[in-house]
């Protein structure tokens, strides 16, 4: 079956971004195993997760419950759902019904509104802890010098599996760069603290995936490198 020009491109940006983290990788000395490669679709459709997914990628991340949902329902049980944007409490069953993980843990509240229907529904969530390192008012995320407290509350929080940090850096490299180096900071802190369960850093988007990966990213969220531009900016 011939491939589609969409196809063709998306797979050619799908291979150019493996690349490019395998280099950025190797310039800063890591081994790629210690970095995976989170597809971002939100604002794309479902047909180009489902075409992604027949060249490998399994997990996929969103920003909108409403989204990630309707992709759900579009692609069965094929795909699994990892949120990445802001959950408002009202919306923590549907998106507990959906997605196998939540990036972006940014208040107590959450957490306990979290922490409640999980118990209810008798499961456990992988979590990462997003962190603002950027200062920006309009981002989300734990303030980086509330992090050690913030974390200490969710031991209450047995149904929440805490495995890391994540952040969306300043749009200035520069900046960025200070945030990326903040948050493995963090991470190292909480490691001597708690131990090993805080392996994971959830940091680097397209424009600055390659800086994340030299400050120890673990996890790359890449939406416009895979997929394209998005046609309608995406909300945060
Ligand atoms: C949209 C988004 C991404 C991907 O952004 P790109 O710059 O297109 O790679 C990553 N993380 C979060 C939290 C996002 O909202």
């Amino acid at each position: 079956m011939a491939m589609t020009d969409v196809e063709q491109e998306l797979t050619s940006r799908y291979h150019s971004a493996l690349r490019q983290i395998v280099e950025a990788c190797h310039r800063a000395d890591r081994d790629p195993v210690e970095v995976s490669l989170l597809p971002v679709s939100k604002n794309h459709p479902a047909s180009m997760v489902a075409h992604l997914m027949e060249l490998g990628p399994r997990q996929f991340g969103e920003n909108r419950v409403q989204e990630m949902a309707g992709k759900a329902a579009e692609l069965g049980s094929g795909p699994s759902w990892v949120l990445i944007g802001h959950l408002q409490r009202n919306k923590v069953a549907q998106a507990c019904s959906v997605m196998s993980e939540l990036q972006s843990l940014d208040s107590i509240r959450l957490a306990q509104a979290l922490e409640r229907h999980l118990g209810t529904v008798g499961r456990c969530l992988p979590v990462l802890v997003e962190v603002n390192t950027s200062g920006e008012a309009t981002k989300s995320g734990v303030d980086p010098d509330q992090v050690m407290d913030f974390t200490a509350q969710l031991r209450a929080c047995p149904h929440l599996e805490v495995q890391g940090l994540m952040t969306v850096a300043h749009p200035d490299p520069q900046a960025a760069d200070q945030g990326f180096a903040r948050l493995h900071d963090l991470r190292d802190r909480l490691r001597d603290r708690d131990g090993a369960q805080w392996q994971r850093l959830s940091m680097g988007m397209t424009h600055d995936f390659a800086s994340a990966i030299a400050h120890g990213s673990t996890c790359v969220r890449l939406g416009t490198a895979i997929f394209g531009p998005r046609a309608i900016p995406a909300m945060r």
